[in-house]
């Protein structure tokens, strides 16, 4: 029902259809609409305006249009209601923003308000869409959220990180304050995975997020960058202590296993640790060392943090370039393989030979497989890379063979080689490829590889020993070997570390070790080569002790084919 004064009583009746209909519109207009006099007093409000306001309608007929606003802008208001009646102008929706309107019961309304003029035959009044935005400033706040937000944990986003820490950054500087960067990463977040599925991998995020979150202080802002990459910002630190302290706090409370849907499942995450203006003053800087430092943490056996500290930034370059050059050395043939025999201890003669990687970079260098293979490991390079080794080594076995001097050839495998998609596949098709026969494949896997992770070690080995291939337990002795998993890998041989062979001469204490391993692999079948022999002493030691072979520089260095040959060659003629 539309309610008018006088004035609109005396209007409505001289137009009859038209004004009913009218007043039929105005009634149901999704919008609350007023007519308003020059002097800021509500001539007619519609249903909607009722709605919008808490007044019933006739209540709003004749009150002053400043009901709407608090007390203290009734003054300047009715200013604007006198300024507007001389200079009348239209105002469409949208262009003020943040207007609201006090509903009678005291609470504020978000409106959107037009206004026009009504020129009828005796006066001028001023027409006053009112629009209720509750709804759509409530999307935008939703929407707003959502894109500040991370929707699985409820964090502050990446985006909305960059703002707080640029703020922060400034604040910072002028102040002279410090502040700290934090980034952490959970360890093994991808077996977890992979391991228990999605939904686990998420409830984790969150018990991750809450765990976090409980040890910060109000100021601090905890992000999730993405993934199980969280990042902290202490912006009110004294000094870098504090915010180690901080970093310590933050692993200990990943420190207790989290129950899962039933699962206990162990946490952990690394942290790198960066501060400004120490380290560097931009946040684009300060992101790239925090990661850096993370890295280090991650490779000092993770579950720890690191600070940053300007040697990173040119180990990292040095890295890169490495990498690089490793890449190019790969696809332009600079590498090679070389061969170290391996000598039957009783016989003195070359039962095998173990392929070991060689790279002559033309402005580095000779560079050492320690050095480039983790490199190598950390981006992947690995996987091309072991490629090129085992279709070398295959090659060469096959055509040892073929020349009448076949000789086993050992072939290292790295974590990721191992644990990569197909490899068994692969390897048969190269055995076959070269028509080399699957026993004189030796494959190479450390004591530490093969324990990461025990069952599945024990699946791949199986996939591997069904191509006829041997398997060898590298650096034995240099892992924390479980026995009864020992006992169920198909491996035919150990591989002693160099570091227990080297003082088998002169401390009894590594004597003792090397004789209980020799005890145990024959005890279990397993033939045993001793690596890193060096000396006659240690050769004697090995002999009187019943081990099976040995590799070291005492008989010989790794070498190029062709002076492998020469030495095979050698021990032909002795024979004839
Ligand atoms: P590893 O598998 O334990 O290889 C034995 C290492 O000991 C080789 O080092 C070898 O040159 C060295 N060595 C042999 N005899 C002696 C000795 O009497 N005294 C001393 N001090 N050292 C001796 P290298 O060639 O520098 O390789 C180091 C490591 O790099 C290897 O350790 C292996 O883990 C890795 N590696 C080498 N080639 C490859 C490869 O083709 N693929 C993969 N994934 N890793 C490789
Ligand atoms: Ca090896
Ligand atoms: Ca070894």
């Amino acid at each position: 029902m539309v309610r008018t004064t006088e004035y609109y009583g005396e209007h409505s009746r001289s137009s009859g259809l038209l004004d009913s209909v009218a007043g039929a519109i105005i009634a149901s207009a999704p919008d609350g609409i007023m007519l308003v006099d020059l002097n800021g007093t509500i001539l007619l409000a519609n249903e909607t305006m009722a709605q919008i306001s808490g007044y019933s309608a006739e209540a709003l007929v004749g009150l002053p249009v400043e009901v709407f606003l608090p007390p203290a802008m009734h003054t300047r208001h009715h200013a604007n209601v006198r300024s507007h009646a001389q200079h009348p102008m239209r105002r469409p929706m949208g262009r003020l923003g943040n207007l609201s309107l006090l509903r009678r019961d005291g609470i504020s309304v978000p409106v959107d308000i037009s206004l026009s003029q009504c020129q009828t035959d005796k006066r001028i009044a001023t027409v006053v869409f009112v629009r209720d935005m509750t709804g759509v400033k409530r999307m935008e706040q939703q929407m707003q959220y959502q894109a500040t937000h991370d929707s699985l944990t409820g964090l502050v986003n990446r985006w909305m990180f960059h703002q707080h820490l640029n703020l922060a950054l400034a604040q910072s500087l002028r102040q002279r304050r410090p502040l700290a960067l934090l980034l952490l990463d959970l360890d093994d977040f991808k077996s977890i995975n992979d391991g228990y599925g999605h939904a686990v991998g998420d409830k984790i995020l969150l018990e991750v997020a809450h765990r976090l979150a409980a040890v910060l202080r109000g100021a601090d802002t905890l992000a999730r960058l993405g993934g199980d990459e969280f990042i902290v910002l202490l912006p009110e630190i004294l000094e870098v202590a504090d915010a180690t302290q901080v970093a310590s706090k933050l692993l200990a409370a990943l420190g207790r296993p989290a129950l899962v849907d039933g699962n206990e499942i162990q946490l952990g995450g690394s942290i790198g640790l960066v501060v400004c203006p120490r380290d560097a003053q931009d946040a684009e800087t300060l992101l790239r060392y925090a990661d850096m430092a993370m890295y280090r943490a991650k490779a000092a056996g993770r579950g720890t943090f690191a600070v940053y500290s300007a040697s990173m930034g040119a180990q990292m370059r040095e890295k890169l370039q490495l990498q690089e050059r490793l890449k190019l050395a790969l696809e332009t043939g600079g590498l090679m393989l070389h061969y170290q025999p391996q000598v039957d201890v009783l016989s003195g003669r070359i039962i095998g030979a173990e392929a070991l990687l060689r790279w002559h970079d033309t402005e580095l260098g000779e560079i050492a497989p320690a050095r480039f293979i983790p490199i190598a490991e950390a981006s992947g390079l690995i996987l091309p890379l072991g490629e090129w080794v085992m279709r070398s080594a295959c090659q060469q076995a096959a055509a040892w063979a073929r020349a009448g001097t076949p000789l086993r050839v050992g072939i290292n495998l790295s974590a990721r080689q191992f644990r990569q998609q197909r490899l068994a596949q692969r390897l048969g098709e190269q055995l076959a490829e070269f028509g080399t026969p699957a026993e004189l494949i030796e494959l190479e896997i450390t004591e530490s590889e093969a324990m990461a992770d025990p069952q599945q070690t024990k699946d791949l080995l199986r996939e591997l020993c069904q191509l006829g291939v041997g398997i060898a337990l590298d650096d034995f002795g240099t892992g924390y070997s479980s026995l009864a998993y020992l006992r169920e890998f198909p491996i035919t041989r150990l591989k002693i570390d160099r570091a227990f062979i080297q003082p088998i001469a002169e401390r009894e204490a590594d004597a003792t070790l090397v004789r209980a391993v020799l005890a145990l692999a024959h005890a279990m079948h397993l033939s045993v080569v001793a690596e890193g022999v060096e000396q006659t002493k240690q050769l004697d030691f090995l002999r009187e002790h019943g081990c099976d072979c040995y590799q070291g520089w005492l008989f010989s260095k790794a070498l190029p084919a062709t002076q492998f040959e020469a030495l095979l060659g050698l021990q032909l003629v002795q024979k004839v």
